[in-house]
């Protein structure tokens, strides 16, 4: 499905009518109705995007089970419970935030685990986010505008991305996604959404003050980055002192028996529990590394861009750094073989890309990197290995399913390999995920279909 033909969902629905909040059963106005089934199917096609936008999962299964096993307990308490299927993933970015898609797809990213201190801001955060779904908000009033806009806020990024260069392999993929569009929600919407991050927390036990230090805290990381590695997550819910005190006057009216107990009394203090604290350390032990990758991603676009050979050797050198001290990270091959690829140095690029690849099947293999499998996939053909080429373009067009550049190189690998219909197959699915006809990739893709 494209991403065009997921605006159409909600056309299909009624165009005005009354929804239904399942947490407090109040009736509003909507747009359009949508069946808990229908916000699966939408927060399933979304999920690739989010993968590609976030650079896919990180790998920690340890974490993955432990903070999986808390979002479980969580969803027990939802008013979905039974009926909704969280599924949680950690995304391997820096950038810190937290954030859940309508159909219970839960994120936490790398970086905002690796400011956190205590499994109560977990709860609260991510009580907060799964407030959001529970609550309907993102196609609340607005209905099928809200959720339109954040797909088509996906679709200008790609467009950006794919119809303003077409000078090679590289300037095409951009940041696929880099403009996603998160939902920004109205006061109320935030308000209610907070009540549920301390309602998660006060029924499996923490302090729901918890949810008042969670903004304290992240406030002081804040001052404290003078701007610098800015919190996403605050930049979409912005504190101020009226938001604390709102928070605690919630907290008072919803569990005034838990306000003065002692601290020790709550979870995980009375449990003793340290299991969260192992977890964090682990993040913000490698969070230097990829601080220094973070720095050098960013130079060694800037220098591809420039076309300054000398900056992206040592943007390189830095990344192999990294990958040095990481040696599982597929992010630092992926980026060190796209470096090689802008130096033309295809033998070191192909090693790196391949190495990637590699790295990122070990872990999660039905969430793969799109990338690297492009890049490799364009190499290849280059050089005549239709048949490795195709493998790669396949996986990279499964896993992200929106940017017509894997789909033509996917036609040119089947035409290598003789395989007609295939080929055809790709180069029509090129035009119809550009969905433009004048677009760069169509014009090639008509041309290739003769027509
Ligand atoms: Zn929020």
């Amino acid at each position: 499905m494209t991403l065009r033909a997921l605006l159409l969902v909600p056309v299909s629905l009624a165009l005005g009518s009354c929804c239904t909040d399942p947490i407090d059963g109040s009736s509003y106005f909507c747009l359009g109705d949508m069946s808990l089934t229908e916000e699966v199917e939408l927060g399933t096609s979304y999920a690739p995007i989010i993968d590609a936008q976030y650079d896919g999962v990180y790998a920690d299964p340890q974490a993955d089970q432990y903070l999986g096993g808390l979002i479980e307990e969580m969803a027990s308490h939802s008013v979905y419970a039974g009926q909704l299927d969280w599924k949680f993933s950690i995304l391997n970015t820096s950038i810190p935030n937290a954030f859940a898609v309508p159909g219970g797809y839960v994120y936490i990213t790398r970086g905002l685990l690796a400011a956190m201190e205590t499994e109560g801001q977990f709860i609260s955060v991510m009580g907060h986010e799964l407030g959001h779904v529970e609550h309907r908000h993102s196609h609340r009033a607005m209905g099928r505008q809200a959720i339109g806009g954040v797909l088509v806020g996906v679709l200008g990024a790609t467009e950006n991305a794919v119809f303003e260069t077409d000078t090679g392999i590289l300037s095409t993929v951009g940041e696929a996604g880099a403009g996603l569009v998160m939902l920004s929600y109205d006061r109320g919407q935030e308000s209610q959404s907070d009540a549920r991050g301390i309602y998660f927390a006060a029924e499996m036990g923490y302090d729901p003050m918890e949810a008042v230090k969670t903004f304290e805290y992240f406030q002081k990381l804040e001052d404290q980055a003078g701007g610098g590695n800015s919190i996403e997550w605050l930049r979409t819910h912005p504190l101020n002192s009226t938001r604390i005190a709102d928070i605690e006057e919630q907290i008072r009216a919803m569990y005034p028996e838990l306000v003065d107990r002692p601290k020790s009394s709550f979870r995980p203090y009375a449990s003793g529990n340290t299991q969260f604290q192992t977890v964090v350390a682990r993040f913000k032990a490698v969070q230097p590394v990829y601080d220094r990758y973070d720095q050098a991603y960013s130079s060694l676009t800037q220098a591809m861009e420039q076309d300054d050979a000398s900056a992206i050797k040592s943007a390189i050198q830095t990344i192999e750094g990294c990958a040095n001290d990481l040696p599982s990270e597929p992010l630092f091959p992926a980026a060190s073989g796209m470096g090689y690829l802008a130096l033309e140095q295809r033998g070191k690029a192909k090693t790196a890309l391949a190495r990637s690849i590699q790295l990122d099947d070990q872990y999660m293999p039905s969430r793969k990197l799109w990338k690297p499998r492009f890049f490799l996939g364009a190499l290849l053909n280059e050089q005549g290995d239709h048949a490795g080429a195709k493998t790669a373009l396949v996986d990279s067009t499964e896993a992200f399913p929106y940017h017509p550049a894997p789909f033509y190189e996917l036609g040119l690998a089947y035409e290598g390999l003789g395989r007609k219909s295939e080929a055809t197959a790709a180069f029509q699915k090129v035009i119809e995920v550009e969905n433009d006809p004048n677009g760069t990739y169509t014009q090639k893709a008509k041309t290739r279909l003769g027509s």
